[in-house]
């Protein structure tokens, strides 16, 4: 784990994602422990009455007007809609509003100081504990604190034994919240580690089973989602489709001729210029099975989608990737079928009378002697739309 001794991640960017993801994680823990320890402050006010008939008069102004405006407002705050990036320092201030609150009722009220020291403790265990607040900012507002209590005890006529007894459990009880504090911190910290790791894990696996691993091109699943979804789009926008089916020509022979790593290798290049003619959003490049492969292009007519095999069947002959027993030419040649529709209706039947239009222009490709485009035309393909 990239976090040392300080409780930090480093880079700093990375503790601000922590803190980001912290305040998204802990926001209805820490709404419902700030709620829930302002309802027990303010409980205690009938021990107040209680304990002490004489002086409760001067601990409600304490308690009341002095340490509740603040974990008040903290509150309000914490219900606001949206990201609160203060939060945390709302907590903070809450716990040491409080902390205060209750030394200042101790330097008001001698009698009460033998009994209300164990308030002490109970407020720093929320900042250490329940309100997710991370080590060092839990840490400061305590001892901060303590820092306060041991100065009016100084400063008054704190009688020593009450004062030793008090500052063992009080000391005792900042130690162990330290200690709780340092290890929920941790744990938070290494929660966020393996939730961000699960999910770039999670995007890495969906985006291999996406993509073929040979060509880096989609594979057949990803690119006939992305067909029947740029159907849809088409149909929505009253645009045309057009579909390339792609094939090496003769590469079994290739394959015989320098092995399969050579065939690999074409497959792979001739991939590369399949990517490079995707240019538009929604275009796509596929390899649907062994050397066949198919462009997608959406927006595109039949005129666009001729033009387009064209330039690709042109481009991957100018790859000049020798093919010594093609009889077509010394280099890797490919056929291209281009089909168009006017998408309408339901993606599945549409899709696939394409999807058989471009195959059957495919084969006329090569039929007419392979090396060449053959694009049918839209009459034809009025009757594959939506049939
Ligand atoms: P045509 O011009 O009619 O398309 O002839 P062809 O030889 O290309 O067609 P055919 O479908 O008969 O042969 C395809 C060959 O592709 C068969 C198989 O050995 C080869 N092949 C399929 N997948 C791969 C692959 O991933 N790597 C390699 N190297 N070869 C593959
Ligand atoms: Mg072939
Ligand atoms: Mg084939």
């Amino acid at each position: 784990m990239r976090l040392g001794p300080a409780m930090r991640f480093r880079p700093a960017a990375l503790e601000r994602r922590f803190r980001v993801h912290s305040e998204r994680r802990f926001r209805g823990t820490r709404r419902l422990a700030l709620g829930a320890g302002i309802l027990l402050y303010m409980l205690f006010g009938a021990l107040d009455r209680l304990l002490f008939p004489d002086d409760y008069a001067t601990l409600w102004l304490v308690r009341y007007l002095l340490g509740l405006p603040l974990p008040l407002a903290a509150f309000a705050y914490l219900l606001l809609p949206g990201r609160r990036r203060l939060a945390e320092a709302a907590l903070a201030a809450s716990v040491l509003s409080g902390g205060l609150a209750i030394v200042a009722m101790i330097a008001l009220v001698p009698a009460a100081r033998e009994t209300y020291f164990a308030g002490l403790i109970l407020v720093s265990m929320f900042g250490y504990t329940v309100f997710r607040l991370r080590f060092w900012p839990a840490t400061a507002v305590s001892w901060l604190t303590v820092g306060c209590f041991e100065l009016v005890a100084a400063l008054t006529d704190y009688p020593l034994r009450p004062l030793v007894s008090a500052n063992f459990f009080y000391l005792t009880a900042n130690v162990i919240g330290m200690m709780a504090c340092y290890a929920l911190d941790w744990d938070a910290r290494r929660n966020f580690l393996l939730l961000r790791t699960l999910r770039r894990e999670r995007a890495r696996v969906a985006r291999l089973a996406r993509h073929d691993a040979l060509t880096g091109l989609l594979g057949r699943r990803a690119f006939l989602e992305q067909l029947a979804g740029e159907w849809a789009r088409c149909a929505r926008l009253g645009l045309p489709l057009s579909l390339l089916a792609v094939d090496v020509d003769h590469f079994k022979r290739l394959n015989d001729s320098l092995g399969h790593a050579a065939g690999d290798e074409c497959l792979r290049r001739v991939a590369r210029v399949l990517g490079e003619a995707t240019r538009r959003p929604g275009d796509a490049a596929g390899r649907l099975g062994g050397e066949e492969f198919s462009l997608l292009l959406p927006g595109a007519g039949h005129a666009d989608a001729h033009a387009i095999a064209e330039t690709l069947r042109a481009r991957v002959e100018a790859e000049r990737i020798p093919h010594p027993d093609s009889p077509v030419a010394p280099w890797i040649t490919v056929s291209v079928g281009a089909a168009t529709a006017e998408p309408a209706g339901a993606p599945g039947p549409g899709c696939e009378a394409l999807l058989r239009q471009a195959d059957r222009a495919l084969y006329a490709a090569k039929r007419g002697g392979r090396n060449r485009v053959v694009a049918l035309p839209p009459p034809g393909l009025a009757r594959g739309r939506g049939a």
